[in-house]
């Protein structure tokens, strides 16, 4: 299998009815099994929506609007890269799925299509490598993060320009690759990939939903663990199902909340418990402190008669 590690930059533009991230520029650099270069591939992108670069694109990547303007039509420079890649089977890999997801954008945006021509493996070199360093994926490291950790001078290439950033995506790529693990981690680009892909979490808000598990809707005392009793009805609001609860053996209020956010195969539940009211929960302990007090008269009482 060839490896194909793509770049790309964009321009956030909008026009009258889209905003979009539109592809200005696509590098790429093609690698062999054996990790060899076959080629590189670099086109700007003449834009169609946004003619002029925004400030924050021109300053990033350093490309003028002269340039954009002499570059190839989105459709035209598709269909280079796609020649390109050649008839090899050939996994696509980029850093990050930013990419990705960008090229679906404007796929989407000029083709109204969500499916890329020429993918047929992916895989993505960001995730890849907080995997090989057993690093956890909530703290993302950039690609010059990447470089630098592998000893790899980033200032060999110019950055945030596509050709040099998957030029050194390439490096990276060659210094932690492990056949066993890329093989494994490579994905067939098929329907349920992308459905998946595209798939976007949501926070279900409707209690009928058949995802939100009843079972799930327990509110366990934070004091004793014991279960308390619902005293009111459920509302949605920031997120998560609210309802007041009652613990009888501490006497007390809890506010009970939970949250259930559905992903494309999971659910993912949150809950949390917090005092009802500080007062009335403090008033309620006085409460049943009177009641053990009587309870304990009338035994005494109880016990005198005998
Ligand atoms: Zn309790």
């Amino acid at each position: 299998m060839n490896y194909l590690i793509l770049d790309l930059e964009w321009n956030n533009t909008f026009g009258r009815k889209v905003t979009l991230n539109e592809i200005i520029e696509i590098g790429a650099v093609l690698l062999g099994p054996d990790l060899a270069e076959i080629g590189r591939f670099s086109t700007l992108v003449k834009p169609q929506i946004g003619r002029k670069l925004n400030a924050r694109t021109k300053r990033l990547t350093h490309i003028t609007n002269e340039e954009i303007r002499g570059g190839l039509s989105f459709h035209e420079a598709l269909k280079r890269l796609e020649s390109f890649i050649g008839g090899e089977e050939a996994a696509m890999l980029s850093w990050g799925d930013g990419d990705l997801r960008v090229l679906i954008e404007n796929l989407n945006c000029f083709f109204h299509t969500e499916r890329i021509p020429f993918l047929q493996y992916y895989l993505d070199l960001q995730r890849y490598y907080h995997l090989i360093c057993g690093r956890s994926m909530s703290q993302q490291i950039a690609l010059s993060g990447a470089a630098a950790e592998l000893g790899i001078d980033p200032d060999r290439y110019a950055l945030h320009r596509a050709l040099d950033d998957s030029l050194l995506s390439a490096d990276c790529f060659r210094a932690v690759f492990d056949r066993a693990r890329v093989d494994q981690m490579v994905q067939k680009c098929d329907e349920q990939f992308y459905r998946r892909f595209l798939f976007k979490p949501y926070i279900i808000k409707d209690l009928s939903n058949p995802a939100v598990d009843p079972g799930k809707m327990v509110c366990l005392c934070d004091r004793c663990g014991g279960s308390a009793q619902r005293t009111g009805p459920w509302k949605f609001f920031n997120g998560a199902f609210h309802a007041p609860f009652f613990c009888r053996t501490c006497r007390r209020k809890l506010n009970f909340s939970i949250r259930f956010k559905q992903y494309f195969d999971r659910v993912e539940v949150k809950t949390r418990t917090t005092d009802g009211d500080g007062e009335t929960s403090h008033a309620n302990a006085n409460k049943s402190a009177e009641t053990d007090v009587r309870k304990n008269q009338v035994i005494s009482a109880k016990s005198h008669e005998s």
